[in-house]
């Protein structure tokens, strides 16, 4: 290791492994041991930054730093990761909330619309209009309450994955 590198912080090594699972970011490799190596090199970079870094056997390393494998396949292996792994605990929470808020606004929106055709059929009813129409607003109450049953449905699933205090 060439002096007046720093050595890779704790945590960025702790999260570079994590991301990797420990082993061989290689997805055809996944080895162990692991080693962190630089996807720009060091020499050109002179920092130690998770984007810019990847955990590697010494001899996926070695093919790398020998050209054996190139810099856009090592960052379409990074970028592999990022979709395997799963999210950092705070983002995942704020995922679920937002996921469980899109929910929750389907759910009303349809129970708006459900709302929406039952007004009109009270309202065909009063205008006593034609039998059809009244029998289009029915079928459309009955279309707009199952969609509210099935967003129902998904904000209940949602919420039993364990997000209700998220929520
Ligand atoms: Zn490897």
């Amino acid at each position: 290791m060439p002096e007046n590198r720093p050595a890779v912080p704790r945590e960025l090594e702790r999260r570079l492994l994590v991301e990797a699972g420990h082993r061989c970011a290689i997805p055809a490799c996944r080895s162990t041991p692991v080693e962190l190596a630089h996807i720009v090199p060091w020499a050109k970079v002179q920092e130690h930054a998770f984007e810019n870094m990847i955990a590697l056997c010494p001899t996926c390393h070695t093919r790398y730093d020998n050209g054996h494998i190139d810099r856009l396949a090592m960052f379409q292996y990074k970028e592999n990761l990022r979709l395997l792994v799963p999210q950092p605990a705070g983002e995942l929470k704020s995922l679920q909330r937002a996921r469980l808020f899109i929910l929750y606004r389907a759910f009303q929106g349809k129970c708006r619309f459900w709302e929406g055709a039952i007004g009109s059929i009270a309202l065909a009813d009063v205008n006593e209009g034609p039998e059809e129409l009244r029998q289009s607003e029915v079928l459309e109450c009955l279309r707009s309450a199952e969609e509210a049953r099935h967003a129902l449905v998904q904000l209940s699933l949602a919420l039993s994955r364990g997000g209700v205090s998220e929520a």
